[in-house]
């Protein structure tokens, strides 16, 4: 089988997988961060499962761009660029900026991640600088309105992605452990605006991309975010009676 035929059914899978995972993620809750418990599970160092889990997602497509075709299309060029902005930092910044202690995670959390990140990474850096048609990303992309509008929602919500992860830094002092009502930004209205930033972020690269493993992920996103920020708001109302009762799990004034 070809590379390209054995891409196809890969990226189907993936979406398949996705449509499974969505509804599964209602009933388990990943048993990371608030939601470990008391699992006797193997564990990690939780910043070093980060730095690993994440890395595939910034090494890969940057290796596919050295190797791939088409590396001095200044469109696709543009978007390898946003794709860098995000997971440079979350690979190798968002980790060391955690705070809570020496936290672990279950070895098999980073395992799944570190899977998915490395197939993620490769259909859409293969996908960018392999499998799109050649004519797919001309110069012309970069005036396209979906380039446009893509590229906008992706730095909107990188912008919201990272202002709520900055106010959850800055509940707890170096070395406290707990968990506080989070306030100001978007936490006046959602529970979870970092999952927010991070579905807008990924639903403007499927639409800047315009392209399939680009709307893979952004589903794969939604499939992972969506129960997890149902899960934390149900968390946060358990735990604080004077959660405020206006705010939603993860979108403004509906859900
Ligand atoms: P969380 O919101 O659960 O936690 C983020 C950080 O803030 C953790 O260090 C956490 O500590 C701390 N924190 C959270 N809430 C509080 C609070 N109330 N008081 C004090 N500290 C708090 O996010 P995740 O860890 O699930 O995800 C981290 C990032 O990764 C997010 O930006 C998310 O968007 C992204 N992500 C993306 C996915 C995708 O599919 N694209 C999948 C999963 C995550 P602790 O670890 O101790 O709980």
């Amino acid at each position: 089988m070809s590379e390209e035929a054995l891409y196809r059914w890969v990226l189907w899978i993936f979406l398949a997988v996705a449509a499974v995972t969505f509804p599964a993620l209602f009933f388990i809750t990943a048993p990371y961060g608030r939601h470990a418990g008391e699992s006797r599970l193997p564990t990690i160092d939780a910043t070093l499962g980060w730095v690993v889990m994440e890395s595939p997602s910034c090494l890969v497509p940057l290796w596919l761009w050295i190797t791939g075709a088409h590396r001095g299309d200044p469109a696709r060029i543009a978007l390898l660029l946003l794709w860098e902005l995000h997971y440079v930092h979350r690979a190798y910044i968002f980790p060391f900026r955690r705070r809570g202690g020496e936290r672990r995670m279950p070895v098999s959390v980073a395992l799944s991640a570190f899977a998915f990140t490395s197939v993620n990474s490769y259909l859409n850096g293969r996908w960018l600088f392999g499998f799109a048609p050649d004519g797919a990303y001309g110069p012309s992309w970069l005036a396209d309105p979906r380039f446009l509008l893509g590229a906008a929602f992706f730095l909107v919500g990188f912008a919201i992605n990272q202002q709520a992860d900055r106010i959850l830094f800055d509940l707890r002092k170096p070395g406290e452990v707990g968990y506080k009502i989070p306030r100001g930004g978007l936490y006046r209205f959602v529970s979870c605006p970092n999952y927010l930033g991070e579905i807008i972020e990924w639903t403007g690269f499927a639409i800047a991309s315009w392209s399939l493993p680009g709307l893979a992920f952004a589903l794969w996103t939604v499939a992972n975010l969506l129960p997890r920020a149902v899960s934390h708001h149900r968390w946060y109302r358990e735990r604080f009676a004077e959660y405020p009762a206006e705010r939603k799990a993860l979108i403004p004034y509906l859900l």
